[in-house]
């Protein structure tokens, strides 16, 4: 009942409530049939009450409810290609978040006596405040988002405002339209008392306005701060192909929670300061970074949601990298290390609605797994050349951690599927065992092997060795091997530690097994 339909267009119209914390509205869904059906099934949260469900030609329809999901009988069945909308009218109270973005719903702050409101639903899914097809693989072909609040405040979206109107003494309402198709979940709002800027941006793709919007206490502040966009989108635009979404432009939004992908509208929180020993604010430049990670490329299921996780903090280092900032590339991979915990596999069971971003290795593990994989293929033009294939190639369809697998194969004409069976399907980190071994007066031996209860057999992660100074490469397997070397009186020797490896010494190699 979901797979029978797709759906091509959402127009949201209504009115929110920022003292109430309410909603009420009309939500059209508008569908091309796919295999013939006489039933869909949409989603809404449970507490919220459907007044209404009616079609295109006016009818009345027959519903059923069952915890979130809504089994809506179409009256006749339609054959493939039809397209038809149906229309939801509800309203109620939606949740509020926990813990905002991760646990999401409605965030209701106050600022300096107004209203400040926002809402994040990523882990959620969009259905906790609005009625559709709850189903990351769907994205409509474009939204519109009409949203009537109070008078005075000024509510914004994705797309551009293509209509604001008073409505009457109390209310206003405010209009807009994507250009564009969009992740359910990057459907949003925010209202405020917002102040409205533009700053300038250039690239080898065009000229643009940026455009932010906060409140006024941090007006002075934020065009300052928001100036470091343009470079982020710009050093984005050189890896990963043009900005996707320059019709709806790019918008930064003030939001009463740290941060959120929201598409053409990024949700920003932090303060407006940079971090704490870096020379950039990494709300702006992971955010930034899901406008291809994430809206532009979608996963089908959340199960492999690393691919927006684990690229966008994988740009981070990237930016750093470009920009030649100080604390560099490798201070970034390095960071992702210490929060690699390895509890669960960064990829879940799929179809089974798996969503995991609890432990966070969907973000550094997966960020890890990209280095590692540069690492592996040590030939920047190839790997950023599957980046930027992968960035601009597959954004018609949602894809899967296959895709990706598949077009770094046939980039490199290799196979790295151990390398992802490793990083991403392993729920362990893999584990090197070694000793240093005495020959004679004048010779050692290194010996190391993978502890092949960690890791998989034939796993290629080139590793390196530093001896009298001296960079040696070697690639360890499931069985011993050893390299020898002269010793001097300057002699040392350590193993790079960049990597997502557990080195771990064991002065008996033999037993380790
Ligand atoms: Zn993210």
């Amino acid at each position: 009942m979901r797979s029978c339909f797709d759906v091509r267009f959402y127009d949201l119209d209504l009115e929110i409530k920022p003292k109430s914390k309410s909603i009420s509205g009309t939500v059209e869904i508008k569908f091309e049939v796919v295999t013939p059906t006489k039933r869909i099934q949409l989603e809404l949260a449970s507490e919220l009450v459907i007044h209404k469900i009616g079609d295109d030609h006016n009818r009345e329809l027959n519903f059923v409810r069952r915890s979130k999901a809504i089994i809506i009988d179409l009256n006749e069945m339609y054959e493939s290609g039809a397209i038809l909308s149906v229309f939801v009218t509800y309203s109620g109270k939606p949740q509020i978040a926990k813990n905002p973005p991760w646990k999401g719903g409605f965030v209701c702050k106050n600022s300096n006596g107004n209203p400040f409101m926002g809402v994040a639903c990523e882990d959620d899914g969009a259905s906790i405040w609005w009625p559709l097809k709850d189903h990351i693989s769907d994205k409509p072909d474009s939204v519109r988002i009409a949203c009537t609040i109070p008078k005075g405040l000024f509510c914004v979206s994705n797309g551009k405002l293509i209509e604001q109107k008073i409505i009457n003494d109390d209310c206003e309402k405010f209009i807009w339209q994507t250009s564009y198709p969009v992740n359910t979940y990057n459907i949003t709002f925010y209202i405020g008392d917002y102040r409205h800027f533009q700053l300038p941006y250039k690239s080898k793709y065009g000229e643009h306005q940026l455009d932010f919007y906060v409140l006024p206490k941090n007006l002075e502040k934020a065009k300052n701060h928001f100036k470091q966009c343009a470079d982020v989108i710009r050093v984005y635009e050189e890896l990963f192909g043009e900005y996707p979404w320059w019709k709806d432009g790019y918008k930064m939004v003030e939001s009463p929670f740290a941060g959120m992908e929201h598409q053409s509208a990024i949700a920003y929180g932090n303060g407006f300061k940079n971090n704490k020993w870096l020379q950039f604010d990494y709300i702006i430049v992971h955010e930034t970074a899901h406008e291809w990670w994430g809206n532009k490329i979608t996963v089908c299921d959340m199960a492999d949601l690393w691919i927006h996780e684990g690229f966008a903090t994988y740009s981070e280092a990237l930016f750093v990298e470009k920009m030649g900032y100080s604390y560099g590339y490798g201070g970034m991979i390095y960071g992702n290390r210490f929060y690699c915990k390895n509890k669960m596999p960064v990829v879940g069971p799929s179809g089974v609605s798996y969503i995991n971003s609890d432990d966070g290795d969907i973000y550094s593990k997966g960020s890890m797994t990209l280095h590692s994989l540069r690492y592996t293929i040590d030939n920047d033009t190839i790997f950023f050349n599957i980046l930027y294939r992968f960035a601009t190639e597959y954004g018609d369809n949602c894809v899967t951690t296959s895709d990706f697998v598949n077009l770094v194969n046939e980039a490199t004409g290799e196979d790295y599927s151990r390398l992802f069976n490793q990083f991403l399907y392993r729920r362990e980190a893999p584990e090197l065992v070694y000793r240093f071994k005495y020959i004679s007066e004048k010779e050692s031996a290194f010996m190391f092997k993978w502890n092949d209860k960690n890791t998989n057999d034939d796993f290629k992660l080139p590793l390196y060795l530093y001896a009298n100074n001296e960079k040696i490469k070697f690639v360890a397997s499931n069985k011993i091997q050893e390299i020898r070397f002269q010793k001097n009186s300057k002699f040392s020797v350590f193993i790079e530690g960049k990597q997502l490896v557990i080195l771990t010494l064991n002065p008996d190699l033999k037993s380790a097994r």
